[in-house]
């Protein structure tokens, strides 16, 4: 060493006193002095507020292994002849190609600059600055380590930048995945957290309740809350509510987001940052962090791009809710109609096929069962008798009794007539106080039968209604279908003629129709 340089020896510099974090100076030379006059030079060196921490290493192996487990080397002065003759120069290869260490700044310091002449050397190796131990003096020491201090600052700027940018569209393209909104809600505190490398201690709250509802003065809706503000999501807050007992959010955190919501501004405090986020859709919302560090201008920038990306995907998120609700409700006023539609059909079914005053089959419907149980007969060879049954002198309930009177009796002689049957066989009103019943797998004989049962039924005793007592009686015309018969018209006229026979005869009676004849077939 000359002895006009101004290093000296002193021990190393005191540990920063404000907490931030120090740059660190890898200081690499077999000469022991070297690194006891560059650590009294550099000791008091601050840049950006931040003192150096200087290590050591007495070889370019121990370089080396230092620079393998020390993360954010700033730079490292490095001396050309070590172990060997070229020591330096391949620590600049492994440090550049086996590290892939791009940022650190290495300042080569010979001592025989002719060894590794300047110009080869700047060419042939990646290095910042090239110095003969002979020219660096304190004060050019001082002023090579500022400038690659400055550049190495920015290098881990442009890396932070580009990582947190990197990440930002990951996240959000992760966030635009989310359909629900508690979900997304989640995921941006969860991003956030993530890329300001800080414990998830968060909240994500909108100036409007579920479901869009209008909140009081003040009062915010929790729409997600992570870390130790979790149970919060879903509730709603103010400051207000903040100060009782049991309380999920405390009043300096809910005082934050009001005044994000009322100055519509994001707040950058010491160790918190509350985010404004404008939405496009005209929704406001806010987000408060913990950060164990006030954000500096690289964390703000991406801070800001975050904010703005994610206030599309809330328009988006809270469109797709928007249009879910609208769905189900579609859907469910398209239930609620199909099932009025369907009511209405089996109404409209049951007035179509059923009489409304005694609850029977009507002419209709009994013309097509009728139909049906022809056809099954004529196919299996089977019998298949029918008969006409009308009430006595009916008129004369209605007139003696009032109508109301009469439709009561109705309803109970028909009532009789259905417990009279079997179950196999089908009544039905065919106009007025006239009936008709379909007696399947039912010869003449045993029609005659169960048509006297039915008679003696409906004559068995007097209808009883509003004080009066009503005796009835019927009179019916039995016909069995003959397979000569293609419709069962023409076996219900037989049976009408049997009827009409009945009502001659004195009525309250069963006649049996005549066979058909050659007449009846045409
Ligand atoms: P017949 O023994 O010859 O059949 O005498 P009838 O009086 O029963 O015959 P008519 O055809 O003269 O009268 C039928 C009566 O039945 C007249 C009508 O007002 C009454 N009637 C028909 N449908 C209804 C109804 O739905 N309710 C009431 N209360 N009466 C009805
Ligand atoms: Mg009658
Ligand atoms: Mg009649």
């Amino acid at each position: 060493m000359e002895t006009d340089l101004l290093f000296a020896d002193d021990d190393q510099p005191p540990p920063p006193e404000d907490g931030a974090e120090p740059w660190t100076v890898l200081i690499a030379d077999d000469d022991p002095e070297v690194h006891a006059v560059t650590r009294l030079a550099l000791g008091g060196l601050r840049y950006k507020g931040r003192r150096l921490s200087l290590l050591s290493a007495l070889s370019a192996g121990e370089a080396s292994a230092i620079l393998r487990c020390t993360p954010n080397v700033a730079i490292i002065l490095l001396d050309v002849v070590m172990e060997t003759d070229d020591a330096g120069l391949r620590l600049v290869r492994t440090i550049r190609e086996e590290l892939s260490n791009h940022a650190i700044r290495i300042i080569l310091r010979t001592g025989q600059p002719g060894q590794a002449p300047e110009e080869d050397v700047v060419l042939a190796y990646d290095i910042n600055d090239y110095k003969s131990k002979a020219e660096l003096t304190a004060k050019k020491l001082f002023t090579s380590v500022v400038a690659a201090l400055r550049a190495y600052a920015d290098i881990v700027a442009l890396e932070t930048n580009r990582r947190g940018l990197q990440q930002i569209i990951q996240s959000t393209d992760r966030l635009f995945e989310l359909r629900c909104m508690q979900q997304f809600a989640a995921g941006v505190l969860t991003q956030l957290s993530a890329f300001l490398r800080v414990t998830p201690d968060a909240i994500l709250c909108a100036q409007r309740g579920a479901a869009g509802r209008p909140l009081p003065d003040g009062a915010f809706y929790v729409l997600a809350g992570a870390g130790c503000y979790a149970e919060a999501a879903g509730r709603t807050a103010s400051p207000a509510e903040a100060v009782k007992p049991g309380a999920m959010i405390p009043p300096a955190l809910a005082g934050r987001i009001t005044d994000a919501f009322r100055s519509r501004r994001s707040h950058y405090g010491a160790n918190e940052t509350t985010l404004f986020i404008r939405v496009p859709d005209g929704h406001e919302v806010a987000a408060w962090i913990h950060t164990d560090r006030p954000l500096d201008d690289v964390d703000r920038a991406l801070v800001e791009v975050f904010a703005s990306k994610i206030a599309i995907s809330f328009a988006n998120v809270s469109l797709y809710e928007r249009l879910r609700e609208a769905n189900e409700t579609l859907e469910a006023r398209v239930a609620e109609r199909t099932r009025a539609l369907e009511a209405a059909n089996a109404k409209l079914e049951r007035l179509a096929t059923v009489d409304p005053l005694t609850a029977v089959w009507n002419r209709r419907h009994f013309l097509d069962l009728a139909a049906a149980e022809l056809g099954r007969a004529h196919r299996h060879g089977r019998r298949l008798s029918v008969f006409l049954l009308d009430l006595d002198n009916f008129k004369a309930v209605n007139d003696g009794h009032g109508h109301a009177a009469g439709d009561e009796a109705l309803r109970t002689a028909v009532v009789r007539a259905r417990e009279a049957l079997r179950t196999s066989d089908q009544i039905a009103r065919f106009g007025g106080e006239e009936f008709v019943a379909l007696l399947p797998e039912t010869d003449l004989a045993g029609a005659c039968i169960v048509a006297e049962r039915v008679r003696a039924a409906i004559a068995g005793s007097p209808v009883m209604t509003d004080g009066w007592s009503i005796p009835i009686t019927a009179s019916l015309g039995v016909a069995e279908w003959s397979p000569a018969e293609p419709t069962i018209e023409l076996t219900l006229r037989r049976a009408d003629a049997a009827l009409y026979e009945a009502k001659l005869a004195g009525r309250d009676r069963v006649c049996v129709a005549d066979k058909p004849d050659a007449t009846a077939r045409r």
